[in-house]
């Protein structure tokens, strides 16, 4: 059998806080341990939020907490190439199409839909399922779009892509067996924008196959996520990786941690005093 790859993935959009801490460093022990690779790769498709700054930031805390990776670093916005061609591919398919729907457009369908007493779908993390052109725009309306400039998301057609995906989708998950995906529960996902080729589950997905990733060690927040990375794989014929996924590192008050949080965050951490060692004994490691 081969080694295995593990991955650390973070987002520099904000500083590292302990559940990112804790994440990188059950990945990092585990590589270890199983004799395997450590690999991590930099989510910076969004080229607005992810600064080269909380980039160079985000390398020095980890440093710091004593976590070394394989060079060079994968950054996803050096890759946009990857991407395209999965998404021509899916499109080739026939499972993508242009979704021209504004956030106030779908924020006002959902409020008169939700006025009626029969809530509109929410996705696993809360947010509305896309409603689809039709059920909001004249064909006039779209017609007028589809020859515009107008922006658009690339979205999967959820009930086209299950059908194509065919037999029922699963994923192993460490401790617990195999798990059923339900990718219908997410609706028809954003895949890309006219302006950025990508999205999170299809650069995800793409780099795990590429980069040659076996277990994904990453929060319970992105559990449900895993049914539209299996859907994604299955269409794209990409390798299935192991999934585990850990408790959330929370704060007294049990809220998830955010990115904008100061006491949590390694910067403020370290510069308090803070060390590693104590950071290892907070997490339980
Ligand atoms: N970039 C994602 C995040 O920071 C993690 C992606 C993953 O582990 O699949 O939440």
């Amino acid at each position: 059998m081969s080694l295995p790859v593990y991955r650390f993935a973070p987002s520099p959009n904000g500083h590292l806080h302990l559940g990112h801490a804790y994440s990188a460093l059950l990945n990092y022990e585990a590589a270890k341990q199983n004799n395997g690779r450590f690999l991590l790769r930099i989510e910076d498709i969004d080229t607005v939020r992810c600064t080269p700054q909380l980039q160079e930031d985000m390398l020095e805390d980890l440093h710091w907490l004593g976590v070394n990776w394989e060079t060079p670093v994968r950054r996803q916005s050096e890759h946009f190439d990857d991407y395209t061609k999965a998404l021509t591919k899916l499109d080739a398919m026939g499972v993508i199409y242009k979704a021209y729907l504004t956030r106030a457009q779908i924020k006002r369908f959902v409020a008169e839909h939700d006025a009626t007493g029969t809530p509109w779908p929410r996705d696993p993390d809360g947010a509305p399922l896309y409603p689809g052109d039709n059920n909001v725009l004249s064909h006039e309306e779209q017609n007028s779009l589809h020859q515009s400039e107008a922006p658009y998301a690339l979205r999967l057609n959820m009930g086209k892509a299950i059908e194509l995906a065919g037999s029922r989708l699963n994923w192993t998950e460490a401790h617990h067996g195999k798990i059923e995906a339900s990718p219908a529960a997410w609706g028809d996902v954003t895949l890309a924008r006219k302006d950025t080729p990508t999205s999170y589950h299809l650069s995800v997905v793409t780099d795990d196959a590429l980069q040659g990733i076996t277990h994904i060690v990453r929060g319970k927040d992105l559990y449900h996520a895993t049914s539209v990375h299996r859907l994604l794989q299955t269409l794209l014929e990409l390798p299935e990786p192991l999934y585990e996924h850990h408790d959330l590192i929370l704060d007294e008050a049990g809220r998830k941690l955010a990115k904008s949080a100061k006491d949590t965050s390694l910067r403020e951490l370290k510069a308090s005093g803070v060390t590693p060692e104590q950071i290892r004994k907070r997490l339980g490691l």
